[in-house]
């Protein structure tokens, strides 16, 4: 089997810890409650007055003028670049980005545009890497034409950019004739953690985005923002990519729950992921990237394990984990892990590694 996902073997122990990933969170009772007493209508004919609400306060979040409801993130990253690039363009962004690495190759199979992947440590780069990658403007080159950056970094361990870095970056893509995108699936974090509004994080991008099924813990759904014409473009793409939803008010009230109750907790997350750090850069052979944020990068090298073998040991236990390399594991903390969970993880990961 390689292009469906494997289903979870049955024989397998319950989850009792589930460190895979942030997007395994699922809807509490309070949500569900919310998404049962949205108000819905036929988006797609503009008549969800939930979804209104979110894309307006969405828009009003990220500074933005307006907004589109979508069904994922992936789709936000495909609507983005299709609407601002064209066949034959070339996409700036950094080269663990998710654009790159996680989407079928998306920007190649649907808009026909090409990516320049940018070295930089955790996921980051700087103005002189970026002005490094500008081609001369000659009809033999690819036409640059949009600017990518992902807050936080995700396969950069959850790093965040620093506000100057992230503007300068922007700035300078703006000053050589770049649109700019942010992949903000992951932005509430960095603005948690930051303690920057959200606002600001994302003044710099044409575009910008928001998942709420990673720490935020909505079931689906994803909002795109950005000026007025953008959006309108976007929608003809949502129309034709069949994005364009009926009684999606359902989802809307899950993410405005979302909005309302699980961003200031993601403080949390972070706090635990920190723990969780901590405890696995004492056992022996582990090697710990220092998180930022809600994810927890390490390395197994030392330990004579790969990831995926330790992950197999720790799944035995009921922890789950995810592998994103032959010995680079991750562990996500989020509002289905609390500190007991964190304290009994470690207790498997150190009885895994000690085996
Ligand atoms: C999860 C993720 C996406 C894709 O979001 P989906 O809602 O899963 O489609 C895009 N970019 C980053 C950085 C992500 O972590």
């Amino acid at each position: 089997m390689v292009y469906a996902p494997v289903r979870s073997d049955p024989t397998l122990p319950p989850v009792r810890v589930n460190l895979y990933s942030d997007t395994q969170t699922k809807p509490s009772a309070a949500m569900k409650d919310a998404m049962m007493r949205a108000e819905v209508g036929d988006e797609q004919h503009g008549d969800d007055p939930t979804i209104y609400e979110l894309c307006d306060r969405m828009a009003a979040l990220l500074g933005k003028e307006a907004a589109v409801f979508l069904p994922s993130g992936t789709m936000c990253n495909q609507i983005a670049i299709l609407t601002h690039c064209r066949p034959g363009d070339e996409i700036i962004a950094h080269e663990s980005a998710h654009i790159i690495t996680s989407e079928g190759g998306g920007p190649a199979a649907l808009t026909g545009a090409t990516v320049l992947g940018l070295p930089g440590a955790r996921g980051l780069f700087d103005v002189p890497t970026l002005q490094g990658a500008f081609r001369e403007k000659r009809r033999n080159s690819p036409p640059q034409t949009l600017l990518e950056v992902e807050q936080t970094a995700n396969f950069g361990g959850g790093a965040v950019w620093p506000v100057a870095q992230l503007h300068a970056v922007l700035e300078a893509g703006h000053a050589f004739g770049l649109h700019t995108h942010m992949d903000g699936a992951r932005l509430m974090n960095a603005v948690v953690a930051a303690g920057v509004p959200a606002h600001e994080m994302a003044a710099g991008c044409d575009s910008v985005w928001l998942d709420f099924t990673k720490g935020l813990g909505a079931p689906l759904g994803a909002v795109l923002c950005g000026s007025a014409d953008f959006i309108d473009q976007a929608w003809r793409w949502k129309q034709r990519l069949g994005g364009s939803l009926r009684q999606a008010g359902v989802c809307a009230a899950a993410c405005l729950y979302a909005l309302d109750h699980n961003i200031d907790r993601l403080a949390e997350d972070h706090a635990n992921a920190r723990v969780l750090a901590r405890g696995l850069a004492q056992i022996p052979g582990l090697i710990v990237e220092e998180p930022e944020t809600n994810l927890v990068f390490f390395d197994t090298s030392g330990t004579g394990l790969t990831a995926d073998a330790l992950a197999d040991r720790v799944r035995q236990q009921g922890v789950m984990l995810s592998t994103m390399g032959k010995h680079r594991a991750r562990a996500c903390t989020h509002l289905d892990v609390d500190r007991v969970g964190v304290e009994t993880a470690l207790q498997v990961f150190r009885a895994a590694v000690a085996h």
